[in-house]
């Protein structure tokens, strides 16, 4: 591991700007490059359903937020919708959705049926806590990457924050897909309210600990028609230097630079990449659908295929050619 885990306590890292930024974030990119190569990943997301049967504070998606028009897409439309769009980078795509069990039988299970048969897109899912034999069935059908995220490593403040279900729940799945042929992901929320310091370092430590081929920070940010609606935000420093410290603790996982990082800092997309992360995600929800995915706030910044391909650029690496689940399945 880093010696600058020897020089420095990971709070101070956290904190870290100036020369022991650079020194860090520095660290973290030549690891992801020793690892990976100057290669970043593009994968496409499409939000497939926006009902939710969990009640998560920080999330615009919540069961109770009455102002939001829920939709759920079926699988013709997604497929159709696919076909004309995909962009010529992508070589994964994600299906995102709220927890929404009708979704994932109605739509996804189909859907990726046919995308694994017409297509060599690797497929990853974000679908929530569900069932074994959910699990079970969608990677019968060709399901290869799970992203299910911790949120917060601290039972209490997991519970606090009303996150889905139990933390023990989340962990029990994740050991669950890694042993039923899954890769899987997972990840937190940074600046969280209520999160103390000894969270986070608790929250690193688990991540690190589980059976896991990617891992994600995504900074806080207060959702409209949430109970967290007026808290306050955590600066963009940290959250970048997340990413970083992230990579040193877990040099051969998959890190992603996540749109909210352009929330917190006006170039934060970039400056994840350079932190030392090495997937970047194309939006390809269609546009009337993607106001109401509604993670935080309506006026969401839309990474396409310009805007990521260009913060690749700047930040000196290059797309990669290759699918990031085939890559992982040789390494
Ligand atoms: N419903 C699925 C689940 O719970 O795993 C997947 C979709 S969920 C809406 C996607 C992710 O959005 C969550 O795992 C959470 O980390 C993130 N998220 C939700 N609200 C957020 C917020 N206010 N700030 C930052 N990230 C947020």
């Amino acid at each position: 591991m880093s010696s600058l885990f020897n020089q420095y306590r990971v709070e101070e890292l956290l904190l870290a700007t100036g020369t022991l930024q650079k020194r860090l974030w520095q660290e973290a990119g030549e690891l992801r490059d020793a690892v990976f190569g100057k290669e970043v990943f593009i994968r496409g997301v499409i939000e497939v359903s926006n009902f939710c049967r969990q009640n998560c504070d920080y999330c615009g998606m919540r069961r109770d937020n009455q102002k939001l028009d829920r939709y759920r897409m079926n699988s013709d439309e997604i497929f159709d919708h696919l076909q004309s769009i995909l962009p010529a980078s992508v070589r994964d795509i994600n299906f995102q959705t709220g927890e929404d069990v009708v979704a994932v039988r109605e739509t996804i299970l189909p859907l990726v049926r046919r995308i694994k048969k017409e297509s060599r897109l690797g497929i990853s899912l974000c679908l929530g806590t569900l069932e074994s034999k959910d699990y079970d069935q969608l990677r019968e059908a060709g399901g290869e990457y799970y992203i299910i995220k911790i949120e917060s490593g601290n039972e209490a403040h997991f519970k606090a924050i009303h996150a889905p279900g139990t933390l023990a729940k989340r962990i029990e799945a994740i050991h669950y897909l890694a042993t039923t042929g899954w890769q899987v992901s997972s990840g937190f929320i940074a600046g969280l309210p209520d999160q103390t310091k000894e969270h986070f370092l608790e929250t690193l430590n688990l991540l690190h600990r589980l059976p896991l081929r990617g891992t994600s920070v995504s900074p806080f940010i207060p959702g409209e028609n949430t109970p967290y609606e007026g808290a306050g935000v955590m600066s963009g420093v940290e959250a970048l230097n997340s990413v970083a410290i992230l990579r040193l603790q877990n040099p051969d996982r998959i890190i992603p630079a996540v749109s909210a990082f352009n929330i917190v800092h006006e170039e934060g997309y970039r400056l994840a990449l350079e932190a030392g992360a090495n997937l970047g995600t194309i939006n390809l929800t269609p546009e009337r659908q993607r106001e109401d995915y509604q993670l935080y706030t309506k006026h969401r910044v839309i990474m396409n295929q310009e805007r990521v391909l260009k913060a690749i650029e700047k930040a000196g690496l290059t797309p990669s050619e290759k699918s990031m689940i085939r890559f992982l399945k040789k390494i």
